[in-house]
């Protein structure tokens, strides 16, 4: 069989901090995905490369992207499961699901993420109190290592490789298959609900108080635009709406190749204060309630590209935490005097309750997970140096998928069980084969 030619591309992180020209190819066949594998040294798979940390790629790695696999295998309704190939994006997932009034819960949030990705970042979604990672809705999967094969994967069958591929950043090989445990999804509209925050500790008491009773999504938006309106803002809660009949949707499959374009950067404090004071009005005009689309409420960042793209060529910086409950009130009386301090430049602040068993690197334990995003420039690196020491101080998880700036030392400070996952692989892939930028920077 005639095998492709690898190409050249270059390849960045969706947050603009790292750029790398190296190999890439695209199988479209199990035969070429096997021996594109057996010519080459290191390896790495890539979806829809839309991580934050450059996960996808690597200098010396050559990136295998799977698109072409993105076929339903199998579907069954009555034991509400489905077997889809792991190039397949969520939307054309979704597309097929809902028809059945079916899904999983655990959709991150853009529609262009394949499920391979979503599976080996474990990956969440806003329902994440409730349903806590992907994880939780994986029956199976089908890999292909290198050296090790095809290997069939499940809690039943070769259940250590299964653990490792969860949320495993793709170096156990390429996920070719996945089989999910469906959930009924009633109707495809939500009713989305507001709630009025006036502190970062009120906040904190009104997720802590919504996540775990109800059967809806809570996760807020805060200001942080000075000291004097930090945690201002609103608790968002999305319940699926019983009111109105299942109505069929078409989620949009393919990307339009410009969606994420950089033309110039527009965050600054006085835009960013412009646009969260226009956003705190219209919120507070709206309803406290009111009827939301599929699309809006699983997908925020679908048609408010332009947020990525105002922060220019240089990019952003993001990081999101997970922050033990019973030292939350000191790490915020920390994070306030940090920012008076600074001044950091933030975009976006928000909180949601995650649940979960934290294990290796995966991001997810029971616990409240923060999001801030910031420009990046050298007075918001010197910011996140801080919070890597709050990090390890107080024993809060950063996420790797987030955060492309994070090194080896906060990482493995943070991280207790990362010695299991080094040995589990190192026994299964003494070569190691697989490889990103991520990996090798944290010394994975
Ligand atoms: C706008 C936006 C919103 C997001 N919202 C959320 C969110 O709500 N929750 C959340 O958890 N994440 C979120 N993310 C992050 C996203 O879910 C992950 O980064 C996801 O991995 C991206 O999927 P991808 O297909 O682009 O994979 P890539 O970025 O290409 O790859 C990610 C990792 O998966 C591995 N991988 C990909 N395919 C395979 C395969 N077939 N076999 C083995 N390994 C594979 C890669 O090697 C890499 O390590 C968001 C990202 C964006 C851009």
């Amino acid at each position: 069989m005639e095998i492709k030619n690898t190409e050249k591309k270059t390849f960045n992180s969706f947050d603009k901090n790292h750029f790398i020209n190296t190999n890439y190819i695209r199988p479209s066949k199990f035969k070429e995905l096997e021996s594109i594998s057996q010519l080459e040294n290191n390896l790495i798979n890539v979806g829809s490369n839309l991580s934050y940390s450059p996960l996808s790629f690597a200098k010396k790695s050559i990136s295998l992207e799977l698109s072409d696999f993105n076929r339903v295998l199998d579907f069954n309704l009555k034991d509400k499961e489905i077997t889809v190939e792991a190039g397949m994006n969520l939307a054309e997932f979704l597309n097929f699901t809902l028809k059945h009034n079916l899904w999983i819960p655990q959709i991150p949030g853009y529609p262009f993420i394949t499920l391979g990705g979503a599976v080996a970042t474990n990956a969440h979604g806003k329902s994440c109190a409730l349903d806590g990672t992907i994880k939780n809705s994986i029956k199976s999967m089908r890999i292909f290592h290198k050296k090790n094969g095809w290997i069939n994967l499940s809690k039943d069958e070769n259940r250590d490789i299964f653990d490792l591929t969860i949320g495993g950043i793709g170096l156990t090989g390429t996920i070719v298959d996945i089989t999910f445990k469906l959930k009924d999804i009633k109707n495809t509209n939500f009713i989305t609900k507001k709630n009025r925050v006036s502190s970062l500790e009120e906040c904190i008491q009104i997720l802590k108080n919504k996540s775990r009773n109800n059967n809806s999504f809570i996760y807020s938006w805060n200001m942080a635009t000075s000291v004097s309106n930090l945690g201002n803002g609103i608790v968002f809660e999305n319940l699926v709406s019983d009111e109105v009949e299942y109505q069929e949707i078409s989620l949009p499959e393919k990307r339009k190749k410009n969606y994420f374009n950089p033309y110039l950067s527009f965050w600054n404090k006085l835009s960013i204060s412009a646009a969260n004071q226009v956003f705190l009005k219209l919120n507070n005009l709206n309803k406290k309630e009111k009827k939301e689309k599929f699309l809006n409420v699983i997908f925020p960042f679908y048609g408010k590209e332009n947020y990525f793209n105002f922060f220019g060529k240089k990019g952003f910086l993001e990081t999101q935490l997970l922050l033990p409950e019973n030292s939350i009130d000191d790490f915020l009386k920390e994070f306030k005097y940090l920012f008076k301090r600074h001044q950091p430049t933030i975009t976006l602040l928000s909180f949601k309750n995650m649940s979960g068993q934290q294990k290796y690197f995966r991001f997810e334990d029971d616990m409240i997970c923060m999001t801030l995003d910031f420009t990046n420039n050298k007075n918001n690196h010197t910011f996140m140096s801080e919070l890597d020491k709050l990090c390890i101080k107080y024993q809060i998880l950063p996420s790797i998928i987030k955060d492309s700036r994070l090194d080896r030392s906060t990482f493995e400070k943070c991280y207790q069980d990362l010695k299991k996952f080094k040995e589990k692989i190192n026994e299964y892939d003494p070569n190691r084969i697989y490889k990103s930028e991520t990996s090798e920077r944290l010394g994975l």
